[in-house]
């Protein structure tokens, strides 16, 4: 009985030392609607209700220059100890029309990660069902505090392509946002979160990103990044799906993935 119950505290201590550990959790988000619920769409009450909790919850919302700024040789400036980073990826016409509002609300630093061959078209790699915000929505965006980031040109997974497809999708997400006049801060979110399995390409696709002077990549994978962070391309995100209940929204945000 005894052992039971020092066992039962043993992982109440370690879960809540998990739970308060030093980290950036940085939450994925896709798609936003005032209705439909599906697992990369939440609806505007879900979001509203993400946010009051991560409030409540005292998470320290930080923009991706905030990261990028942390993970700078001298680390001058370090990340609180609850760091939280809110992510879009795709760049739905949807973030605009549904969610802006409530992120102004709660002054919530966003950054939105751009396919730039789709800008003002539609997600032709998803069955074209939802429009892209233009580059010139997108300019509007950056005027409300948001920050630009790159997610591949074609919406590619990177796990899936030789390096030379790789490296010419890098280089025209960049000469695309130049040519758009999209002002991008130097990340990329992979498309399904997807990086080449083998560490040979892998470390060829880390310099081609160097090369271009984007600094840091993101996957999926549920962790909390730990801090100071040691591999900045592969920083992990937590995937938010509005087929979570909000407990398992909660569990996700505050302890990751457990295993
Ligand atoms: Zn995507």
């Amino acid at each position: 009985m005894w052992i039971f119950i020092a066992l039962l505290f043993g992982v109440f201590m370690w879960l809540n030392f998990h739970r308060n550990h030093h980290g950036l959790r940085v939450l994925m988000y896709h798609k936003v609607s005032t209705t439909d619920i599906d697992f990369m769409t939440v609806t505007t009450e879900q979001l509203r209700g993400h946010l009051t909790y991560l409030r409540q919850a005292n998470y320290q919302f930080v923009s991706l220059s905030d990261v990028l700024d942390s993970l700078k040789k001298d680390r001058a400036v370090s990340l609180p100890r609850r760091a939280m980073l809110v992510t879009f990826d795709d760049a739905y016409e949807n973030n605009l029309t549904n969610a802006l509002p409530i992120l102004q609300e709660f002054a919530v630093p966003v950054t939105i990660f751009v396919s730039t061959a789709f800008v003002g078209g539609m997600n032709e790699w998803d069955g074209s069902t939802d429009s892209i915000l233009t580059s010139e929505q997108l300019k509007s965006l950056i005027d409300k505090g948001f920050t630009l980031a790159y997610h591949s040109h074609r919406h590619l997974n990177y796990k899936n392509h030789p390096i030379e497809t790789i490296e010419t999708d890098l280089v025209s997400n960049v000469e695309e946002a130049g040519r758009l006049e999209l002002p991008m801060a130097q990340a990329i979110s992979y498309p399904y979160g997807g990086r080449p399995k083998s560490p040979v390409m892998r470390q060829q696709m880390i310099e081609a990103m160097e090369r271009l002077g984007i600094k840091a990549g993101f996957r999926i994978g549920n962790r909390i990044n730990k801090i100071p962070i040691r591999d900045s391309y592969d920083l992990n995100r937590i995937d938010v799906r509005g087929t979570d209940s909000f407990a398992v929204f909660k569990r996700k945000v505050n302890w990751g993935k457990l295993i």
